[in-house]
């Protein structure tokens, strides 16, 4: 028999629901991970194998086990190969890491992410069969930089050369209808949905006039939104 230690209600014998997500590994990311699930409506299961991590989790999540993901035995009984999704938030330990996730593959679980602390350590995840791997520390530290380079306000790739920037309108285009701004012909990029001061973000249209304080949410191939960008800054 397999040790671990469940906190909250959970019968393994009752299996997932489709909507629960399970999330092995709860450090920083982990954890955040999962509250921000559990704040979204999702029903999460968390797995440490640190008692005070836990511990410290019980009550905020649907359920916390403290148990050693790596042991298939434990996973099992706790219906994992239920789970249609599941994130690893494991890290540092990069041999538990690819232990984990292997045995998810193994488990048929198609929906997996995996975070990865090195390039390395994401290759072999991908070259596993994973199929999103993410890489926190490395795109939280590419997005600072777009966001420090082009003095935007938010700046998300949204895929290898396109992006999502939040920016303040320039004063040269303040007072014009979008329809008459020339930004997409002259920018290159589409300005998907603006903020009047004080106002609630609302989509953009082409008769949407843009006004000196305004906030615009910003579409395009990364480098024009980040020189749209600089340009209004
Ligand atoms: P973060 O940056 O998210 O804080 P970290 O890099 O500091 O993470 P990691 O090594 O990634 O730390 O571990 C994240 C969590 O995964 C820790 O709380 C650790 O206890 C847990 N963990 C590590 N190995 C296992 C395992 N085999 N089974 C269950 N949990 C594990």
């Amino acid at each position: 028999m397999a040790k671990h230690r469940i906190f909250g209600s959970i019968d393994p014998t009752r299996g997932a629901s489709p909507h629960s997500i399970a999330v092995i590994g709860l450090g920083r990311f982990g954890q955040s991970l999962a509250l921000e699930l559990m704040n979204d409506g999702a029903e999460v299961l968390g797995i440490d194998a640190r008692e005070d991590v836990v511990q410290s989790l019980n009550g905020r999540l649907t359920h916390v086990v403290m148990a050693d993901a790596t042991n298939e035995q434990v996973l099992r009984q706790l219906s994992i190969p239920e789970f249609d999704r599941v994130v690893v938030a494991i890290g540092s330990d990069i041999q538990a890491s690819i232990l984990v996730t292997s045995l998810l593959l193994r488990f048929s679980i198609r929906r997996i992410w995996a975070k990865a602390v090195s390039d390395a350590h994401g290759l072999i995840l991908e070259q596993l069969g994973i199929p999103h791997v993410v890489y926190p520390e490395k795109d939280m530290g590419r997005r600072v930089a777009h966001i420090v380079l082009g003095s935007m306000q938010d700046f998300i790739e949204i895929d290898a050369d396109f992006a999502m920037v939040k920016t303040e309108v320039n004063p040269e285009h303040a007072g014009m209808r979008l329809g008459d701004s020339g930004i997409r012909r002259n920018h290159g990029v589409t300005v998907s949905s603006v903020k009047h001061r004080g106002a609630a973000w609302q989509p953009a249209t082409e008769d949407t006039v843009l006004q000196a304080g305004d906030t615009i949410l910003v579409t395009g191939p990364t480098r024009q939104a980040e020189r749209f960008s600089r340009a209004t800054s």
